[in-house]
């Protein structure tokens, strides 16, 4: 899945790249491919509708209709509304209650509560020097009492023993009541799974919350749920005040799709990730790098530097001072204009910049002879002397003619490159070099 949607969008931008203006129509191109990988990553169909809406609303507006490299810029738009709709940076856990501050884990049987709990115990101990105490409501399972107990103990934690006999709301007043006499900082409370929506369940868990006043309530969700975790995540976020998310077992072959669809309907922070069956194996959850991870966007946002790359801004502004100086814009800065053009891995943000048939011949179908035309004109410019170069003037009709033979070109085809760079002068000119230089900035961006 890694590479899907940037293989998807760079093949879209290769196909763009003879589009000189993005449309209504090249738009909803690019966003049935992205509405595609979002749903090969398991996202919710819902959710995915959601996005794409953002997507095209965006797109339409300003950031890409218009745009002199549209599919770059709608990539640019995908990976922004993506991180955004993954989370702002990193949240880490609230702590900020009278101690004990009180984290409540819900979530699914085998979501992976009891691992979580453990692992969230050592990060409090091991990251932010904190006197962690567990205790089990799950009084349906005796094994989960004592899976936690081990998990604990691995932990470095304490863990508060409770029995299958125990009702789960005396446990937890047990539970608080014992953290409060001991000075812990925070307890941890693992509670009953359900194999599926219970309503029995469901009400059981809200009044622990009610009793418990916890200062997180973290909805454990495994990624590998995909399209299901949606429905899983509404029912906990109407039964609870979600505070946050964590996803686990990102380590399978999970596509990650899930946290999209979980943060979505829930409004809550992906807090961490589950990355290993071991008590270390949690992570921070830093939303920019999974967005790139589900949908290979890493490789997008590489695609998109690569373009801004080519462009070269020392170059692109020693140009723009001679135009402003006066001293004229000859051959010479025509074969570095055109050698930045084909830097830029393609010539469609140029084209309708270009005062040439070239810009006529934008058609995508067009594109590569477009490109064979660019190494034309270069091998015309390359045939002349440094001397003609820099006086165009100079050319008549016995030059054009040996520079022509020294091309392999027709002499045609010298009087045409000769009009053009006329055009541009011309261009050059007008637009005296602030105006070259915002030309080369649009050019990248
Ligand atoms: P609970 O029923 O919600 O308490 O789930 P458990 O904590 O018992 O976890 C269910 C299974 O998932 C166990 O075998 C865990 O070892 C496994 N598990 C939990 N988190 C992760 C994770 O992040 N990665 C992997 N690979 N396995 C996990």
């Amino acid at each position: 899945m890694a590479s899907t949607l940037s293989d998807r969008l760079s093949r879209l931008v290769k196909q763009m790249r003879g589009q000189a203006r993005i449309t209504e129509n090249n738009v909803q191109d690019m966003l049935r491919e992205v509405r595609m990988a979002l749903l090969e990553a398991d996202v919710a169909l819902p959710v995915v509708r959601d996005f794409i809406a953002r997507v095209k609303e965006r797109a339409l507006g300003q950031e890409v209709v218009g745009s002199l490299s549209p599919g770059q810029a709608l990539v640019g738009v995908v990976h922004k509304e993506l991180a955004a709709t993954m989370g702002e940076g990193v949240s880490d856990l609230n702590l900020a209650a009278q101690p004990p501050a009180v984290i409540l884990m819900a979530g699914l049987q085998g979501a992976g509560k009891t691992t979580t709990t453990a692992k969230l115990a050592r990060h409090l101990i091991q990251s932010r020097k904190k006197k962690v105490l567990t205790v089990s409501a799950d009084v349906y399972r005796p094994a989960a009492i004592e899976q936690l107990k081990t998990v604990t103990k691995a932990a470095g934690a304490e863990w508060f023993p409770s029995q299958p006999s125990d009702k789960p709301l005396d446990i937890a007043r047990a539970a608080l009541d014992h953290a409060r006499r001991h000075y812990f900082d925070v307890l941890i409370v693992d509670t009953a799974g359900r194999l599926a929506i219970d309503e029995a369940l469901m009400a059981e868990i809200r009044e622990l919350h009610a009793t418990l006043k916890p200062v997180e309530t973290l909805f454990v969700v495994d990624a590998m749920q995909g399209q299901d975790a949606i429905n899983t995540a509404k029912a906990f976020k109407d039964a609870l005040p979600l505070t946050g998310i964590v996803l686990t077992k990102l380590d399978g072959d999970s596509r990650g799709g899930a946290a999209l669809s979980v943060r979505t309907v829930t409004g809550a922070p992906i807090k961490f990730a589950g990355v290993s069956e071991k008590i270390d194996g949690l992570e921070v959850f830093d939303a920019q790098r999974h967005a790139g991870r589900v949908l290979g966007m890493g490789d997008i946002v590489a695609l998109v530097e690569e373009v801004q790359k080519g462009v070269d801004m020392a170059a692109a502004q020693k140009l723009a001072d001679k135009v402003k100086s006066g001293d004229g814009f000859d051959l010479n800065d025509f074969l570095s204009q055109i050698s930045q053009m084909k830097k830029m891995g393609g010539l469609s943000g140029l084209m309708d910049k270009l005062p040439s048939h070239l810009a006529a011949k934008a058609g995508q179908a067009d594109m590569d002879r477009a490109e064979r035309e660019v190494r034309r004109m270069e091998g015309i410019i390359n045939a002349m002397t440094p001397l003609e170069r820099r006086k165009p003037e100079l050319l008549k009709a016995s030059r054009k003619r040996r520079i022509a033979a020294g091309a392999g070109v027709q002499v045609q085809e010298v009087n045409r490159l000769l009009n053009q760079f006329e055009q541009m002068q011309g261009m050059m000119k007008k637009m005296k070099g602030g105006g070259l230089m915002k030309m080369m900035k649009r050019m990248g961006g």
